[in-house]
């Protein structure tokens, strides 16, 4: 037999585990410090009340036998599926619930929606770039090209009209930048899809986060349900990242080569995948009532006020940055020429502050670094108080 020879061509990603390694290093050699993390990617704020509730009566009714449930549909129950319709509405954005697949995080279904796809493709992705999109493509051994994001385009990368591409990830608001696309931008990759005949897999993992009338999906530009299909998650909207679950949306119109993509995806599903536990779904739910958006919003302004304390440093001390308006991320350029690695260590040894080295994300990420806003408030501002002394 022979093992799946396209997993030779991934390169090892040592970057988290390199963080891990030089920041376990200095608290060894230095246990009297406080060593602040401010690299964090995930959220550190409890469930909100009214979604444990939820949990709790889900896990009760299978307790009896009156309200006992088995298997789940593959593509959701309907009372979450309208409740996720419901949430787009209110945003301003139509999907009908039988456009949307629930599903246990976006991540799943970002890496297995190539099931569906040839792999002749070739898929376009920005960098930098989440590394979920490179590797699962990499591993179903299709040809990758990369739109640079940079200072120029403020780390939107636009199409390059002389570049094809059959599929194309999008992440807005972007992990690692923090940046946003605005609807003009969106319609300029819309139309580059639409004229390339690709599919644009829109990343919006990060939505809830978006302050301004940036948009939270791509469904809100015209001509989209022509060319794309959406993923979202609940794990940073509701600190879902240790419940697990989010949803894929797939317009019905949605056709490539003379077949329906949301018909190809139901059987992907209902092959491969079993569905979401009853409580993580009652749960989920929970989010979208009305005291659940207002729960989970205190959460978001939490998070929202560690990234403001961020970018006003960064302002006071005249660093170039992107992110932290309408994300947990804030992507900051590493002063006096300083590399990623360099800046890390600098950071690490004299402000005793850890961030994530950009460079780890694609090669536009050379020279930049990572801060989250999912530390706390206290650690926030006394990280800020370091760079700031350190680099007056
Ligand atoms: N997409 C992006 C851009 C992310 O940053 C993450 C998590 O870090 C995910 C998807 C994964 O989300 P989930 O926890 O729903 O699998």
């Amino acid at each position: 037999m022979k093992v799946n020879g396209n997993f030779d061509n991934l390169v090892e990603n040592y970057l988290f585990a390199e963080v891990a390694a030089r920041t376990a290093k200095y608290v060894r050699e230095n246990p009297e410090k406080k060593v602040i993390k401010m690299g964090i990617g995930d959220v550190t704020l409890p469930l909100a009340p009214i979604v444990v509730e939820a949990m709790k009566k889900g896990a009760e009714e299978l307790s009896k036998k009156e309200t006992f449930k088995g298997y789940p549909s593959y593509e959701g129950y309907e009372f979450l599926r309208e409740a996720i319709s419901g949430y787009y509405k209110k945003n301003g954005v139509n999907v009908s619930p039988d456009e949307i697949f629930v599903n246990d995080g976006a991540k799943s279904d970002c890496g297995n929606i190539g099931d569906i796809f040839s792999q002749d493709n070739v898929v376009l992705v920005t960098d930098p770039v989440y590394p979920v999109y490179v590797d699962s493509n990499i591993m179903s051994g299709r040809k990758i090209v990369y739109a640079p994001s940079n200072e120029e385009n403020g780390f939107c990368a636009m199409p390059d009209e002389s570049v094809h591409a059959d599929i194309i990830y999008l992440c807005s608001p972007n992990n690692p930048t923090g940046a946003v696309y605005s609807a003009k931008q969106l319609k300029v990759w819309v139309d580059y899809a639409l004229k390339n005949d690709a599919v644009i897999l829109f990343d919006s993992a990060y939505e809830a986060f978006i302050s301004d009338d940036s948009p939270r999906s791509i469904f809100a530009v015209e001509g989209a349900r022509k060319c794309a299909i959406e993923f979202c998650s609940l794990s940073k909207t509701a600190g879902f990242t240790g419940t697990r679950c989010g949803y894929t949306v797939i317009p019905k119109e949605l056709e490539r080569d003379g077949h329906n993509i949301l018909k190809l995806w139901y059987r992907r599903q209902s092959t491969k995948f079993n569905g979401v536990s009853y409580p993580v779904q009652c749960a989920a739910a929970a989010v979208f009532s009305e005291t659940g958006l207002a729960q989970i919003r205190e959460n978001i302004e939490y998070y929202r006020r560690n990234a403001k304390i961020i970018t006003d440093t960064m302002d006071k001390l005249g660093i170039y940055y992107t992110g932290g308006k309408n994300s947990p991320y804030i992507w900051i350029k590493c002063p006096n020429g300083l590399g990623s690695w360099e800046f890390f260590d600098m950071l690490l040894e004299r402000a005793n502050v850890v961030g994530t080295p950009g460079e780890g994300f694609g090669e536009c990420g050379k020279g930049y670094l990572r801060f989250t806003a999912f530390a706390s408030y206290e650690d926030t501002v006394e990280a800020m108080k370091r760079i700031e002394s350190m680099l007056a």
